[in-house]
């Protein structure tokens, strides 16, 4: 049995960049760069203003008061997306908009506020300095600058930048394919009424949308029963993608049939028991595929809560490092515990917080109950708290927790 650490070492080291793709500006939200964009043109390409107001020369203005006003003769109207024709000369000046060039002969713009239009002119009530509201060519990239470099996540910013710089495709990191298989022959999917004896599939669901939180659209491949045939035939479909997810029938029941199915369909298994609680039995390994190409087999156990905090600690991470990401971890913030935790003997337990801001103190709840079964201790829960074995946390103790989501500073 290996500790949390190790295993995620271990799988993150199987874990190359996908093959890039080129996509469309407005379907790379989450995506890495993979290679820097440089800009083709200066951002803005010209000299314009950064207000609305009059386009003057600034020595024209000294002196200029409320009381004893400069008086400008307007010569022209310059709207955004207009180029002025008439160069402004000492003693005009040329009413002009946000973002519109800034015309010849002039060198600083007077906002509005600072003017009062008179019929064929303009006073102007104070001194503006040379350059004042213009904004310069190439301010913001100068043409040939790397204004994104290469591994790079996009999120809005980035993607508006590479907007201005004329980008309508963009080349990324591919994301990995996904399959979602759920074992027992005790499941049934939501929608279906339970016989005796059986539970609704809910692994599959949760998997799916901690996929989709990551910008992936896996595929449920459904419910294999227990039955070693079955899981067989379902698992080699999934064997097709990047990565394979089964939940449950990893364990040591008689009926877990999803170790055997992983090793006569070739799967090279890297690990098996990690030392933490819930989450012990997950499996791991490696499937070569004849084109070249690798699928990771994640197995996660069945118990809810567990399958839910694997794919947090191990699945994740893997995903975000085929897609092309060098920082994979969540973010750990220290908090303040709200009760004791007790420990299990030989295993990090891993316990679901809902860590939020009292008294200035940032204080980790525990969600409830936190039987491997329990859904419901991953509802709320924001933070993931780490017992180490044989000793037990005290409340008041400070400890690190993983941040899952929403920032806790903003708690
Ligand atoms: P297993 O890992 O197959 O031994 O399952 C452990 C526990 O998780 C059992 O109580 C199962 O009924 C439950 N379980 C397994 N798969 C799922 C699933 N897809 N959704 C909800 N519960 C499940
Ligand atoms: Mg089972």
């Amino acid at each position: 049995m290996i500790s949390i650490e190790r295993a995620r070492k271990l799988i993150l080291s199987e874990c190359e960049p996908l093959p890039a793709e080129t996509l469309p500006l407005s379907a790379v939200l989450g995506r890495v760069l993979c290679s820097p964009a440089v800009a083709d043109v200066d951002i803005p390409p010209f000299d314009n203003s950064a207000m609305d107001g009059y386009a003057v020369r600034a020595a024209d203005t000294v002196g200029a008061l409320p009381g004893s006003p400069v008086s400008l003769r307007i010569v022209d109207t310059i709207a955004a997306g207009r180029v002025g024709t008439v160069e402004v000369m000492p003693g005009c000046a040329a009413k002009i908009m946000t973002g519109a060039p800034m015309p010849r002969g002039a060198d600083a713009v007077v906002e509005s506020e600072a003017t009062r239009e008179a019929t064929g002119a303009v006073e102007v009530v104070r001194t503006v300095a040379r350059r004042e509201n213009v904004r310069p060519k190439g301010e913001d990239s100068a043409v040939g600058s790397v204004v994104l470099d290469e591994g790079h996540v996009l999120g809005p910013a980035e993607i508006g930048v590479l907007a201005s710089i004329g980008r309508r495709e963009v080349r990324v990191f591919g994301r990995p394919s996904v399959s979602i298989l759920a074992t027992g022959s005790e499941l049934v999917e939501p929608g279906s009424p339970l016989a005796p004896g059986q539970i609704r599939n809910s692994n599959s669901y949760t998997a799916e949308a901690q996929c989709r939180e990551l910008g992936l659209e896996p595929a449920r491949l459904g419910i294999a029963r227990d039955d070693y045939q079955v899981t067989v035939d379902l698992m080699r479909s999934g064997l097709s993608g990047d990565i394979l997810i089964t939940s449950g029938g990893v364990s040591v029941g008689e009926f877990d049939f999803v170790k055997q199915a992983q090793d006569d369909l070739g799967v090279q298994r890297r690990l098996w028991r990690v030392a933490m609680k819930p989450g012990k039995p997950l499996s791991f390994g490696v499937f070569e595929r004849p084109d070249g190409r690798r699928c990771l087999v994640f197995g996660v156990p069945g118990n809810p809560a567990a399958a839910m905090v694997s794919f947090e600690l191990f699945i994740r991470p893997a995903v975000l490092r085929m897609m092309g990401r060098q920082a994979v971890a969540r973010p750990e913030q220290r908090a303040v515990l709200a009760q004791d935790e007790s420990p299990t003997a030989d295993w990090v337990r891993v316990v679901r917080m809902h860590v939020s801001r009292d008294a200035g103190l940032l204080m980790a709840y525990s969600t409830g109950a936190q039987g491997s079964g329990r859904l419901r201790s991953m509802v709320g829960a924001n933070a993931l708290a780490f017992v180490p074995p044989g000793r037990r946390l005290l409340a008041g103790e400070e400890v690190a927790v993983l941040v899952l989501g929403e920032d806790l500073a903003e708690v």
